[in-house]
């Protein structure tokens, strides 16, 4: 009955990256790994996010090239890189897709499991993430968490590649950071990640223009939020530089002569 399953699962995989457009195997992954720098992500009993992301992204790294698979690391060593230039490494790269590595944490400890995030409008990265999570799934002794769609991350969005963000499990828990934490546990989930890819490699990689459309769309929404945003912090901001340190008005600069 599994058999069936899977068998079926498969079909359904191949089926979906027939409707993507032309078929084109993937050459490279661009493996991100999360935060770095100043930026920690999320930090639990001295396990920090940004150590575990780049740890398990070496490994995967290793896996791949055994498999003859290219890759790109976006951070090898502990720096930050902004969102922007993390999608832009991918965009450079042809025939490319997008692996972003990320810890979760949450305020009760109980909480467990992976997760994976898929851009709604990528039939691409959605068959990626299925992939990616059907292995994790038969690979890790924890609690699946799902595929979302929900939500527009940044790497999701702006990379032209196809791209997936991956919750690989909780540092706040912690039987799951013990594992996690483990070079055992690192290892079982670079393999896990790296047969999800592997499995669609022959699959993919190519998505209709709606999804490139639909990237630009947002990206531009967001845009023009970030504008409004930045306008109504200065705005909000100017009357405060304005009052000199005595608490009186400071003389109002002459205004130039538009003649002039
Ligand atoms: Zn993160």
């Amino acid at each position: 009955m599994k058999a069936i399953q899977l068998i079926l699962r498969r079909f359904a995989l191949l089926a979906l990256a027939l409707t993507a457009g032309s078929i084109r195997a993937f050459e490279t992954v661009v493996i991100d790994p999360g935060h770095g720098g100043n930026d920690e992500g999320t930090e639990w009993r001295k396990v920090s996010e940004k150590d575990l992301t780049l740890s398990v992204a070496r490994r995967l790294e290793k896996i791949l090239h055994l498999n003859n698979i290219q890759t790109v690391l976006t951070r090898h060593c502990d720096s930050y890189i902004s969102l922007d230039d993390r999608a832009e490494m991918a965009n450079l790269i042809p025939q490319s897709l997008l692996l972003s590595i990320h810890f979760n944490g949450s305020r009760s400890p109980d909480i467990n499991g992976f997760e994976i995030f898929a851009f709604r409008h990528s039939p691409t990265s959605r068959v990626i993430a299925e992939s990616i999570q059907q292995s994790l799934a038969e690979s890790l002794r924890s609690k699946n968490r799902g595929l979302h769609i929900d939500r527009d991350y940044a790497v999701l969005v702006r990379s032209a590649s196809s791209a997936v963000l991956v919750e690989c499990g909780f540092i706040s828990n912690k039987a799951e950071t013990a594992r996690l934490a483990s070079p055992e546990g690192q290892q079982r989930l670079a393999e896990a990640l790296a047969r999800g890819l592997m499995r669609i490699k022959p699959l993919i990689n190519t998505d209709p223009p709606e999804a490139d459309l639909a990237k630009c769309e947002i990206h531009a929404k967001k845009h023009e939020e970030d504008k409004r945003m930045a306008k109504a912090a200065e705005e909000n901001a100017a009357p405060i530089k304005k009052v000199s340190s005595s608490g009186r008005k400071p003389p109002s600069k002459k205004k130039k002569s538009k003649t002039k």
